[in-house]
């Protein structure tokens, strides 16, 4: 059943938004000698909201916020049992792109790469978008076959990707070993120019303190222990912070997503294993595309600061462990030798893991579920932090109209029992 609005988004955004941030105001702020005013409220548990959001990530604020400020439903609490951006919201690699391959999958991608376009100024938030192109290597002539699908299927959707050479990958990037002496010669590669990366955790804070500037209530600290279903339909949560009641909850957990269905009833075709990275210390900017190799299960991009970022594909077995591996790192770093043997003096700082949840066609999974009121927003693998803002979208519309819009239609839970995948795996296993 469609949800009712209790207040009207342009109105409460007006009135409640936080002072905006301006360079006048940060002038003042530094004169003033004060602290800087929350970003975000803290408020008592009410015992009953409108939506229950389990997940503080970047898919759980993004639905809270875009639920008050495009349709009036502000009687929402999003619950988090660590702090915001405490999942994979916060581990993750930033990495934006819409260069996937099914038609369905970029057109939703794409959405949300457009939404990042313009999420500073909605938010007021400095979210640092680098639309600085994403190179996808291709080192075998099955991997630049799939590439020239994918930019056929991109440029069929209006995004812009093309197949390029070695010759042109060296000018992108010339530190790039691309001879033909190479263990894994680079024989071209997926240009997407709009592809970049972003500060995680600015989008998670920036959400947070827009949605509730709108009213909605952020409880960190808050483990959600059970759901109460009776006669097939949500009545409310138990929660560490005690019993609310409430109509809809929104699954948001990511990596615990299945726990969570399972309070529910609910059972979803996920499992959880871990996904590393690792950064090294700043080095004197070289690199201006994000770089991705299948092949050699690896990727990079340099941060504004100059550190460089490094990813690769999930860990082989499923786990909630989040504790960073010796192979991993190893593996990584003759991986990345391989392609730039120029950095084999530079040091690792830091590598960590996050939990990823992996469906059988890598696509999510969102919309409604067998019980009434219980939604799923989940099945984000290793490649959820771009699409956090059309999924919030997405599901903030699917909670106040009580049916998926048509941009999340192909990704819905009952797919599986229809055969009807979309299957991602060419562009999302190690691209992300
Ligand atoms: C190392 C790494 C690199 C990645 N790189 C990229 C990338 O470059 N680009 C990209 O698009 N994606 C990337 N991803 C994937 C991306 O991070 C995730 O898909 C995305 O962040 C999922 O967001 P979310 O909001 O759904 O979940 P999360 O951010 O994981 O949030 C889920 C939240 O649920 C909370 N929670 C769990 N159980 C409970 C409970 N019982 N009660 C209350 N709260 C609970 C958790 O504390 C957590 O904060 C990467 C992931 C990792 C780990």
């Amino acid at each position: 059943m469609p949800l009712r609005a209790n207040g009207d988004p342009r109105r409460r955004r007006r009135g409640g938004y936080p002072a905006r941030y301006s360079a006048a105001g940060l002038f003042r702020q530094g004169l003033s000698r004060k602290q800087w005013p929350r970003a975000w409220a803290h408020h008592p548990v009410r015992r009953s909201y409108d939506v229950v959001i389990v997940g503080g990530g970047v898919h759980g604020l993004a639905a809270a916020y875009y639920l008050a400020a495009n349709h009036g439903i502000s009687n929402v609490a999003v619950l988090d049992k660590g702090y915001i951006g405490s999942g994979g919201s916060g581990r993750n690699t930033a990495i934006l792109r819409s260069n996937y391959l099914t038609p369905e999958g970029v057109r939703f991608y794409n959405r949300s790469v457009q939404l990042y376009q313009r999420l500073a100024t909605e938010l007021d938030y400095n979210v640092m978008f680098s639309q600085r192109g994403h190179l996808t290597l291709a080192h075998s002539d099955a991997s630049l076959r799939t590439m020239r699908w994918r930019a056929e299927v991109n440029k069929a959707q209006g995004v812009d990707s093309e197949v390029i050479g070695p010759a042109e990958v060296k000018r992108l990037v010339p530190f790039l070993d691309v001879s033909t002496a190479a263990r894994y010669p680079v024989l071209g590669a997926l240009y997407h120019p709009p592809g970049g990366i972003i500060r995680h955790d600015a989008v998670v804070w920036g959400y947070a303190r827009g949605a509730s500037a709108h009213g909605v209530h952020i409880h960190q600290n808050t483990e959600v222990t059970g759901i109460d279903v009776a006669a097939g339909r949500v009545r409310g949560v138990k929660t560490s912070g005690g019993d609310i009641a409430t109509g809809v909850v929104l699954n948001a957990t990511a990596g615990w997503s299945t726990l969570i269905a399972d309070m529910a009833g609910v059972s979803l075709p996920v499992t959880t294993s871990p996904l590393q990275a690792a950064v090294t210390e700043p080095v004197k900017p070289f690199l201006s595309t994000v770089i991705v190799s299948g092949t050699l299960h690896v990727y990079v991009s340099q941060t504004d600061r100059g550190e460089l970022v490094f990813g690769a594909s999930v860990d082989p077995f499923t786990s909630y462990s989040m504790r960073g591996s010796l192979e991993f790192i190893e593996g990584l770093a003759g991986h990345v030798l391989q392609l730039m043997p120029a950095l084999g003096k530079v040091r690792v700082l830091r590598q960590w893991a996050g939990l990823c949840d992996m469906t059988p066609d890598f696509s999510p999974i969102m919309g409604n579920t067998p019980v009434e009121g219980f939604l799923v927003d989940v099945g984000w693998g290793t490649y959820g932090f771009k699409a956090g803002p059309v999924s919030g979208e997405a599901m903030a519309q699917c909670i106040a109209s009580g049916k998926p819009p048509e941009i999340i239609a192909p990704f819905g839970l009952d797919r599986f029992a229809a055969g009807a995948l979309v299957g991602e795996k060419g562009a999302a296993a190690v691209g992300h």
